[in-house]
Parts: structure tokens; C-alpha cells; sequence
């Protein structure tokens, strides 16, 4: 007889998030579910690992735990500590896209990332729209038929995806598209204010953003409405630049380097 699915959860808007919470509902249908994920919104905090402190772990309901360190924590701490041997993680449901670079900063993605650098499939999950309130409607409409085609996907194909899924509030959905990264610019606002003591502080973050039109792209895809699925890649190495970065380093100087 198969055994049930073991699924691992995890986000980065801390495990009170409504996001969260749906995600573990409608996964358990397909599995068992642990879910470990840090205690407070740790969004942006990208690929973070906690090494200079110490990590606590606190049970928080049935296959539950709540970590005071980064989504990667947390994966980590599940996999090589609590040994939840998962078939898979999923990360999300993050409230608010991420495309193209956001996948850089982003926890949501870095959750899966790590599943994925321990060699378990994994899905990113993110609703473009920042609404919370639009999640109820993603749990009874959308999301058991998406987790229901990426999750055994992304196992048979041994992946780390990430999912991006329009906002609902608006036209029907025009399915499902498979895409690369796009390109998405922020507007670079610094905010300058003094705080109650009288020193300057900053904060960071535009709000304003732009996405070139780009074919294929996940930008493009939400744009038109189409739920994106992007294949992710751990190795960072730009495999194109190999050849000139040889001829440039190793060719072409005027100056051979063992000579010095
Ligand atoms: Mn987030």
C-alpha cells in the first residue's frame, strides 16, 4: 500500500499569517503536514541562516512549530532536527507577488530553496495580491487544483518551483504558464525621519513598480492573468559568461598572472 505524503510547510510571514494556514488546510488533504515556521514576519530576510544565536523551537498545535529564526531556519531545523522526512516543502502562501529579482530577497522562495538545497522538491506559493482578504477565495477556488498538479510535478521532476498567482479580484484566471524569471524594478524611495529621540532613521523600500514587457516572463504571465510557474535553479553561476571571463582573465592580459 503507498504511504501518505509527507509534506513540509513553511513561509515567511510567520506562522499567524492567514497565508499559511490555508496552505496547511488545503495540503493536508494530500498528505501529512508539519508545519515550521518563524514566529514573527520575516519577509525579505532572503536566504538568512542564524548562526551567532541561539535557535528555540516552541510546539504551537498538533505537527506545528514555531521558530524564532529565518524560513531557512526553519527548514533546516525540520529536516536535520524534528527528521520530518518530507516528500516535499511548500512555502507560502506569501501575501503579494514574487517575481523576477524579488526572488533574491525573498523568504518565501528561500524557504523552498533550502528544502530544495537538501534535496526535497519544493514550491514557492505567492498571491499577487497583497489582499488578505482574497485568500478565503484562493482556498476554495484555485489552490486545491494547483497543489494538486504542481505538487506531484515538482516530485516526479525532482524541482524547486515557483508559483506566482494572480490577484483574484478581478478577470477569470487564463490558466497555467510555464515561464523564467522576468525583470521587475522598484522605485528607489529612502525615507528620512527622525525618531523620538531626535536621531535620523531610514526606511527603505519603493512601492512604485515596473515590469518590461518581456515574452514568456512570469511578469508578463500575471499581467496576463495566467497563474506563472517558474523552474528555479540553486546555481547562481552565469554559464554564459564562462567562455569571455576565460578569455578575459586567462588570454588577454598583458601581464601573465604566474609571472609576477
Ligand atoms: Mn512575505
Amino acid at each position: 500500500m503507498l504511504r501518505r505524503m509527507r509534506i513540509l510547510i513553511t513561509n515567511d510571514d510567520g506562522i499567524h499569517a492567514p497565508g499559511i494556514a490555508i496552505l496547511a488546510r488545503v495540503a493536508s488533504r494530500l498528505g501529512d503536514v508539519t508545519v515550521v515556521a518563524p514566529d514573527t514576519e520575516r519577509s525579505g530576510s532572503s536566504h538568512a541562516i542564524t548562526l551567532f544565536r541561539p535557535l528555540r523551537l516552541r510546539p504551537a498545535g498538533e505537527n506545528w512549530y514555531a521558530c524564532d529564526g529565518t524560513p531557512t531556519d526553519c527548514v533546516y531545523l525540520a529536516l536535520n532536527q524534528l527528521e520530518v522526512k518530507p516528500d516535499i516543502v511548500l512555502s507560502g502562501v506569501n501575501p503579494g507577488p514574487n517575481l523576477a529579482h524579488d526572488v533574491l530577497y525573498s523568504g518565501t522562495v528561500a524557504g523552498a530553496l533550502e528544502g530544495a538545497h537538501w534535496g526535497v522538491p519544493a514550491v514557492a506559493l505567492s498571491h499577487c495580491s497583497g489582499n488578505e482578504e482574497l485568500l478565503g477565495e484562493l482556498e476554495a477556488k484555485l489552490l486545491p487544483d494547483l497543489l494538486d498538479r504542481v505538487i506531484p510535478t515538482a516530485i516526479e521532476l525532482k524541482m524547486a518551483l515557483n508559483v506566482n498567482i494572480p490577484p483574484a479580484d478581478r478577470a477569470p484566471f487564463g490558466g497555467l504558464r510555464v515561464t523564467r524569471l522576468g525583470e521587475r524594478y522598484y522605485s528607489n524611495e529612502v525615507y528620512e525621519r527622525n525618531d523620538p529621540r531626535g536621531r535620523m532613521y531610514y526606511w527603505i523600500g519603493g512601492s512604485r513598480v515596473t515590469m518590461p514587457d518581456i515574452e514568456g516572463s512570469d511578469c508578463n504571465a500575471i499581467k496576463e492573468r495566467f497563474v506563472s510557474v517558474t523552474p528555479l535553479a540553486d546555481d547562481l553561476t552565469r554559464s554564459s559568461a564562462m567562455g569571455p571571463l576565460h578569455e578575459g582573465l586567462l588570454n588577454k592580459l598583458a601581464t601573465p598572472f604566474h609571472t609576477r
